[in-house]
């Protein structure tokens, strides 16, 4: 089936009948065909319906069923072939590299979720057996284990087609929980967004599970969006964008009659601290690695390297002299739409008009007069400056990053505390230089979610270890990751079962242990029976 510009509703693929329209190809801004079509009010409760029918059958399915379906899900989506990759690159203007690196990352990702909820560790299951002799008062038999919360929206993020997206890491964790998802994809990649929608489909199909485990809505964030998360059906929301987007849905969320959590990502500035150890001994080095990881994917990364914080000395010069040399040879990226690329060349004018921010260097102009480019630029700014103007600690999505120079180490902590959350801090140091910074990288520990030392913040695994996600505004919860199999834990909820009788406690609160769970009884972890 290729792409028809319809949405997925209770098992159905049907056109949307508030409106259509073109995506664009950013490399040459001329539209895409089909005409993609918008959910009204009435399909989108339609598939609230579905979603609502089918969350009780989909929360108490076995994990064995819910690990076939993830695998399915990505069997069908490598089943797709070249005409998914064609479309990425066509909607994101993405390499055919990055478009397969995608891919495969979004595959293993629901495999990787199949596997983990087969060794039932999530589910937390916890057991304190009866104290009927236990003076002054018995104890009941108490029995605890995390359950899928209910219907999830999904928000497709712009940047990952794939990866964070319609079968992305917030729908393979929804499911994994036993979530039914309804995913409001992005305008920006409705085709590739309906191709793996109609992979999902064909894996629901081949489940048996129910049809409404799964919907694609096309619209507006302001219509479709809102509409979804205010719907009382819905439990919880998966978020990965803007600012101002994440937290309107928290508004809509806290603002209904039962409010709801919105797991919000909303990107960062990603502080990398050169320490002078690391500057005297490979200031060249880590400025071409720098430059790698700031202009990868024309800086379109919530964990882009924007804020490098360094000591002011001649090994800063030698590193801002390579990082100036590197921009300047390279040539301007494709940013995924119109929007995206106004809202850069927007942020960086802000930046440069403001006092004290010199730009060290830019790169080249676009070769093109069509398409939607970016070009990396470098700015300085001092630490003084830095402190006394918040407009330049604000999120510049793209290859822009702002070095701050510091006098000293004071200078440096300084600048650190005045960061709000963030997702990454890296730190650049020589072999045992790291240790006389521990103030430093215990400031860091409360500041961020993931702390890199001798690396850069682009590229995050898919991972049990991973945390991606940080204190707001980075993101809206700081307790979970948006990326790694610990995602699940946004959408389950602890349910305590009390002297419940033993035919009627979920399987893996048996006394027989069927399920083989490694589980607490007693304070104790055990697989033991009882
Ligand atoms: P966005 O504007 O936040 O949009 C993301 C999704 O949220 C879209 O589906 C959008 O719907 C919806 N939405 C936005 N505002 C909404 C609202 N008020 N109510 C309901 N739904 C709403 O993000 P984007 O389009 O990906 O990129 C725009 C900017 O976001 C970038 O310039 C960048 O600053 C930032 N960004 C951050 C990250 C990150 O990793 N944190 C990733 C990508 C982009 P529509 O269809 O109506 O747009």
């Amino acid at each position: 089936m290729s792409i028809t510009g319809k949405l997925f509703i209770d098992g159905a693929w049907i056109a949307g009948t508030a409106g259509t329209y073109h995506p664009h190809n950013p490399a040459t801004g001329a539209p895409l065909s089909p005409a993609m079509t918008m959910a009204s009010s009435a399909q989108v409760d339609a598939a609230l319906a579905a979603a609502a029918v089918a969350a009780p059958v989909f929360r108490n399915s076995s994990l064995q069923q819910r690990a076939e379906f993830l695998r399915l899900c990505a069997d069908e989506i490598m089943a797709l072939g070249n005409e998914l990759i064609v479309r990425v690159c066509e909607e994101t203007g993405y390499p055919a590299g990055r478009g397969e690196g995608e891919r495969g990352r979004t595959c293993n990702q629901l495999r990787l979720f199949a596997d983990t909820i087969m060794q039932g560790d999530y589910l937390d299951a916890r057991i304190d057996t009866a104290l009927p002799d236990r003076l002054p008062a018995p104890r009941p038999d108490l029995r605890h284990l995390n359950q899928a919360i209910g219907p999830v929206v999904v928000f497709g993020a712009s940047n990952f087609p794939l990866a964070f997206s319609v079968a992305g890491g917030d729908t393979a964790a929804a499911f994994a929980a036993g979530c039914p998802v309804l995913v409001k994809g992005h305008s920006s990649h409705p085709g590739t967004s309906e191709l793996v929608a109609q992979a999902i489909a064909r894996a629901l199909a081949k489940s048996g599970l129910p049809k409404g485990v799964f919907s694609l809505l096309m619209g507006s964030g302001a219509q479709v969006g809102a509409a979804l998360v205010t719907a009382p059906v819905v439990k919880a929301v998966g978020f990965t964008g803007s600012f101002a987007g994440g937290m309107a849905l928290v508004e809509l969320a806290n603002a209904r009659p039962e409010p709801i959590p919105v797991f919000a990502e909303m990107g960062s500035i990603n502080p990398v601290i050169l320490l002078p150890g690391a500057l005297q001994q490979k200031a060249q080095e880590i400025a071409k690695g720098f430059v790698g990881s700031l202009t990868q994917g024309t800086g379109q990364f919530c964990v882009n390297p924007g804020l490098v914080i360094a000591i002011d000395d001649a090994a800063l010069q030698d590193f801002m002299a390579t990082a100036a040399n590197c921009i300047a040879q390279t040539p301007a990226g494709l940013m995924l739409n119109a929007r995206i690329c106004s809202a850069y060349a927007d942020g960086v004018k802000e930046y440069a008009k403001q006092a004290g921010v010199e730009i060290i260097s830019s790169g080249a102009a676009a070769q093109s007069e069509q398409g939607y480019y970016g070009r990396a630029i470098l700015m300085a700014a001092t630490a003084d400056c830095f402190l006394q103007n918040p407009r330049i600690h604000e999120e510049v999505f793209g290859p822009a990053a702002l070095i701050i120079k510091c006098k000293d180490k004071h200078d440096i902590v300084k600048v650190l505390d005045r960061l709000k959350g963030q997702l990454t801090a890296t730190m650049h140091c020589s072999d045992g230089e790291l240790a006389g910074y521990q103030d430093i990288v215990d400031l860091l520990s409360i500041k961020v979610g993931r702390i890199v030392v001798n690396g850069f913040p682009t590229g995050v695994e898919v991972c049990h270890a991973m945390v991606h996600g940080g204190p707001f505004p980075a993101s809206t919860d700081s307790r979970f990751t948006s990326v790694g199999t610990n995602a699940i834990m946004r959408f389950v909820r602890p349910v305590c079962y009390q002297n419940f009788p033993e035919n009627l406690l979920p399987a893996a609160l048996r006394n027989s242990n069927p399920l083989g769970l490694l589980r607490l009884i007693n304070g104790i972890k055990s697989k033991d029976k009882i």
